[in-house]
């Protein structure tokens, strides 16, 4: 449906909906890059880099650091929109190529994603995390692998408290199989990190040495 969309329809900016490029240079250069200083373990924007900061410190965290390409604001909140609600998969190329050169490449063997539940990913047709977790594993030269299933369906985070997200995702994940080296996880937004965690977890109880999470975008303010 979408694939004949495209070919109906001139191409246009994900953001602006001028006709041109996916993503077109000016909504580009208007995207908040995290390319400042951050907090090392939760990604959030720092004065200089730090190892934590008061939003994660004494909080546990599954994944040993984060980071991410774009402050989920402005441009980069209707960027995500289009990728992950308005059909646009072809965003996974501009996406990972923003997380590659911002995030640079972390120390990994293998990279996997935040699963989808089947239900949502066959109703969309693709899964925006999978998208950027394979194009980013070409970027990194390292293979990408499904580690992770996903219940059929789990009620979507947003909305929710943080601790109705803990809750919601506690046993969400699980690794069917071993897992060996050191994981990069990738997602489409880091909120509070409930999912990561999550996700994380059952990643290290399967075997991973350390998780390493890199997502397009950070929620300053769960
Ligand atoms: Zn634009
Ligand atoms: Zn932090």
């Amino acid at each position: 449906m979408h694939a004949l969309l495209d070919l109906l329809v001139p191409p246009r900016c994900a953001v602006c909906r001028l006709a041109g490029p996916l993503l077109c240079a000016a909504c580009l250069s208007e995207l908040p890059l995290l390319d400042g200083s951050t907090c090392a373990r939760c990604g959030l924007p720092a004065e200089r880099p730090v190892d934590d900061c008061a939003s994660c410190r004494g909080r546990r965290v599954g994944f040993e650091s984060a980071a991410a390409a774009l402050l989920f604001e402005g441009a980069a909140r209707d960027l995500v929109h289009a990728f992950k609600n308005g059909g646009l998969r072809g965003l996974a190329v501009p996406a990972a190529a923003l997380m590659a050169l911002v995030v640079g490449r972390p120390a990994v063997d293998v990279v996997t994603w935040v699963p989808a539940d089947p239900l949502r990913e066959a109703m969309r047709g693709y899964h925006p995390a999978r998208l950027l977790a394979e194009q980013l594993a070409l970027r990194w030269d390292v293979p990408s692998r499904p580690l992770l299933r996903a219940p059929l369906w789990r009620r979507p985070q947003r909305g929710l408290t943080r601790a109705q997200r803990r809750a919601n995702v506690r046993k969400a994940f699980t690794a069917p199989v071993a897992v060996e080296g050191r994981v990069g996880l990738v997602d489409d937004v880091h909120t509070t990190g409930a999912t990561l965690t999550a996700a994380a977890l059952e990643l290290r109880r399967a075997g991973a040495g350390a998780v390493v999470a890199a997502t397009l975008a950070r929620a300053e303010h769960a």
